[in-house]
């Protein structure tokens, strides 16, 4: 329409006089004529040109002219034939297929005008040269509706078919419309008709809507396209008007609802959570949904055209430009990653992706895409390779040994000089399969292990864990502390792990070697009678050995849950816990003496030592404790105690007698004058003196003789003489100051021995004065002397006397051992007799032994080796 509003205009201003001219000749000329330029513009026409073809104007011509498939079709078709038409065209026939008229053959004639670039076209109906059409027959046939309206008020004179029918077969010829159609009052047709009587201008209405009554039980909703053509007399002035209707309901609402489909996709891409873009065959924007301006804060002006590239970052978007381009002009799928400026002015990374759209006639239409923001996975990406190159370079850069595996198959991406060391390879494992770079693996845990992270994605720890490798071609064990850590892509899912391994073969080793070392202490510690135990700087035992449970008697669990503290003995335990609290705080060396219940619960003396071991800060590390059994060395310091206190006791006794008795003779010596010196009892005196003079002496020698015995300085002067006479001779001593007892001597064996004479004498004396001593009933004792064995000859001094239980036999011949009497007195003596003479045997290679029964006598018996005859 444009187009062609501004062609005529074109056409009016090259009018001239000779066009003036022209145009009379045309107008009065009956037939149709048509003057064409020689390139077939159409110049001009008369009335009748548009009356034959039916057109309403000169446009309406010019347009349907210009198309090459119009209804002109063979009319051009031969007039481009006879271009430049120098020559003139005869009465070639051409036919035209109206629209509304149908079917019709024409005959064509032209003439160049002389003088001018015009041609004058001819043009006349061919059957019979009739120009008059049978309006009626073309009328019923047309599938528009047709009516011819005369007169000012409108009056119906014809009306096709079809016209009847939209009018609900109405009788309407002769009518008014007014009269004829009242429904159509205040829908502005009335209006319309008389401005078209009035004007002369023809009115074209397109899509107008229509409320008329079709006959049905409500008005009909119509669309209408139509055209109220003028008729003019012959004079131009207005009869008529000529009504060409064409319902075109039904493309309405096929165009509305499309117009609505098409809303309602445009909603739909407008409210899709990305961003929609169209561009058209030359790349320039067509369309942007929504979300674009949402995003970019741009406006439908500012995007506009190719303004839409200006929201990309110019460090992009020369790239992005020249790629949009390119792919455009190829028609192939566009895909681009950039940054897009938001509204905040902030720069997102975008992913713009398009495709070619082509209409259905498979013309390229341009393309079609979106833009979604994957600034997030971006962003995550570069931190992905950043970590990536990290690793990377960590690897290379790592002192322990560290690799990198790919893949399920557990490709060798990386491995560091030092993963590559301790494989024992080069580096042309890396690249290759970890199972075929090390096959030595196989039936070793590792590949599983690898398969797992893989699966699970958790770390495995691996502590000392044995590898066998083979290195320098030989398989070798080392140990190993080494990490399989899953790595995960942007999406967090494994692709690959990361191991890194350190060697503690040499920790290991050592450690088996203080482990054994450890066992070989703790075999020491249990074997050792010693109570043994390791204590925290808590005061928590962490070791105790056997030791203790053999003192206890309780297995290892039991003693653990009873402490050894519950073993001490009452009196003893709020001491023994104060001290240790004190060293536990000072680090100071414990020393104490406890008493600990044994399993036959006796409580024995235990000298307990505790020492601290400090760590290098000076921090208690643990406390080694020892528990030795003093028992024995504490009864014999009783024993000792005891000892010395007799041994004052009896010094004193006797020293007391004697200055008694001295004291007495003198008192009496001084009243010598007044008694006789008869009447002074000098003997019975003299004789307690004496007695209590041997008893000191014996005190004495036997004192010294221990003396020298723990010094080890008893020298023996050794001699060979008679063992039977030296009894014979040791018992008649005795015998003297012993007169109420009643010594049998018995030789059974007569021979001489090698040894010191006076000690084995002291050795009978001993016996025989502990025989009268401890047989204060009967007083007969026997001294045999007989073989024994092969060249020993045995002593034994028999007595009938108080006997001694089983419990102290062996315990007699222990220094100061006395057996407890309950009247001291009676059987006073120091406990040191039976030791000496058992320590002066074994310097004879002698023994000395016991056979009592308590209540009925002893038995005590030294054998020596008889003397070598010369
Ligand atoms: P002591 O000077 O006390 O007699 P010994 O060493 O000679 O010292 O004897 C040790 C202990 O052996 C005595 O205290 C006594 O209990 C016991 N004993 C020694 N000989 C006899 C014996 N013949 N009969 C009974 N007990 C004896």
């Amino acid at each position: 329409m444009v187009n062609n509003s501004d062609k005529s205009e074109n056409i009016e201003n090259s009018r001239d006089v000779s066009r003036d001219f022209l145009e009379s000749i045309l107008e009065t000329v009956r037939e149709p004529l048509l003057v064409l330029d020689t390139k077939l513009n159409f110049i001009d026409g008369n009335s009748k040109l548009f009356d034959v073809f039916h057109v309403t104007n000169k446009e309406a011509f010019i347009s349907e002219f210009e198309v090459e498939e119009g209804i002109f079709k063979d009319l051009r078709t031969i007039l481009e034939n006879a271009l430049p038409l120098q020559k003139p065209v005869e009465d070639s026939v051409f036919s035209v297929i109206h629209p509304v008229y149908g079917f019709k053959s024409f005959k064509l004639n032209t003439r160049k005008l002389k003088g001018s670039d015009y041609i004058l076209v001819s043009i006349s109906l061919h059957e019979d040269g009739d120009d008059h059409l049978d309006f009626d027959e073309i009328f019923s046939q047309a599938p528009a509706m047709i009516c011819i309206l005369r007169g000012p008020e409108h009056v119906f004179e014809r009306a096709n078919e079809n016209y009847f029918q939209i009018v609900g077969h109405r009788d309407i010829l002769g009518k008014t419309v007014k009269e004829a159609l009242p429904e159509i009052e205040g829908q502005g047709f009335y209006e319309m008709l008389d401005e078209v009587y009035n004007t002369g201008k023809a009115f074209i209405g397109n899509e107008i809507p229509v409320k008329i009554d079709a006959g049905g039980k409500e008005l009909k909703n119509a669309f209408l396209d139509f055209v109220y053509q003028p008729i003019l007399e012959r004079s131009g002035k207005v009869n008529g008007i000529f009504v060409h209707a064409v319902d075109i309901t039904e493309k309405v609402e096929v165009k509305r609802k499309l117009e609505e489909s098409e809303n309602e996709l445009r909603y739909l891409i407008d409210t899709v959570p990305a961003i929609i873009w169209i561009t058209g065959p030359d790349g320039q924007n067509q369309y942007l949904n929504k979300n674009w301006y949402i995003f970019t804060g741009q406006t439908v002006e500012s995007s506009k055209d190719f303004g839409w590239l200006d929201a990309i970052h110019p460090d992009d978007r020369p790239k992005v430009e020249q790629n949009f381009m390119n792919t455009n002009s190829e028609r192939k799928d566009f895909h681009d990653s950039f940054r897009l400026k938001n509204k905040q002015g902030e720069y997102r990374w975008v992913l713009d992706s398009g495709s070619p759209k082509y209409n259905s006639e498979g013309q390229y239409e341009g393309m079609i895409g979106t833009v979604v923001d994957v600034n997030e996975e971006k962003v995550k990406e570069q931190l992905l390779k950043d970590k990536e190159h990290r690793i990377r370079s960590i690897i290379e850069e790592a002192n322990v040994a560290t690799a990198l595996y790919t893949g399920k198959k557990m490709k060798i991406e990386m491995a560091n000089a030092a993963m590559i060391n301790l494989w024992g390879k080069d580096r042309s494992v890396i690249g290759t399969i970890l199972h075929e770079a090390l096959p030595e693996l196989e039936g070793q845990p590792f590949h599983d292990l690898l398969q797992e992270v893989y699966t699970t994605g958790k770390t495995y720890w691996g502590k000392e864990d044995p590898v066998d490798l083979v290195i320098d071609n030989k398989l070798r064990t080392g140990y190993f502390n080494f990490t399989y850590k899953a790595l995960r892509d942007e999406k967090g899912e494994v692709y690959g792990i990361l191991n890194m391994a350190i060697d503690v073969s040499e920790m290991v080793r050592s450690k088996e070697m203080l482990r054994d070392s450890e066992s070989k202490f703790r075999q020491m510690a249990d074997l050792m009678p010693e109570k043994v135990s390791n204590v925290d700087a808590n005061g928590k035992v962490i070791y105790f050995n056997q030791g203790w449970l053999d003192y206890t008697g309780l297995s290892k669990l039991e003693f653990e849950q009873k402490g050894i503290n519950n073993f001490i003995h009452p009196s003893e335990k709020d001491g023994f816990e104060k001290t240790w609290r004190y060293s536990l705080q000072t680090g100071n060396d414990f020393e104490m003496e406890v008493r600990y219940l044994n399993k036959k619960g006796k409580y024995k003396w235990h000298l307990n030592r505790a020492e601290a071991i400090f760590d290098d800060n000076g921090k208690i590390q643990i406390w080694i404790c020892t528990a030795t059994e003093i028992q024995k060395i504490k009864e014999e310091e009783k024993r000792k105690e005891d000892f010395l206190k007799l041994v004052s006791h009896e010094l004193k006794t006797p020293v007391t007698s004697i200055k008694g008795y001295v004291q007495l003779l003198l008192s009496l010596l001084k009243k010598k004058d007044d008694m006789p010196l008869s009447s002074i009892p000098f003997e019975k005196s003299l004789e307690r003196i004496d007695q209590q003079v041997v008893r000191l002496t014996r005190l004495i020698s036997e004192m010294l003789d221990l003396s020298r015995i723990e010094k080890n300085k008893l020298v023996l002067q050794k001699e060979t003489f008679s063992i039977n006479d030296l009894v014979a001779e040791t018992i008649q001593d005795i015998n003297y100051t012993n007169t109420e007892y009643n010594i049998k001597i018995t030789e059974e064996f007569h021979c001489d021995i090698l040894a010191d004479r006076d000690r084995i004498g002291q050795v009978l004396i001993n016996l025989v004065t502990n025989a009268i001593k401890y047989s204060p009933v009967n007083q007969d004792i026997e001294v045999v002397v007989s073989k024994s064995g092969k060249n020993k000859v045995a002593v034994s001094v028999k007595d009938s006397g108080i006997g001694i239980d089983k419990q102290n036999l062996k315990k007699i011949f222990k220094r100061f051992y006395r057996i407890d009497f309950k009247n001291e007195d009676t059987y006073s003596g120091f406990g040191i007799g039976l030791y000496l003479a058992n320590e002066i045997m074994k310097r004879h290679n002698g023994k000395i032994a016991v056979e009592s029964t308590k209540g009925e006598g002893s038995i005590f018996t030294f054998t020596l080796d008889v003397a070598l005859e010369d």
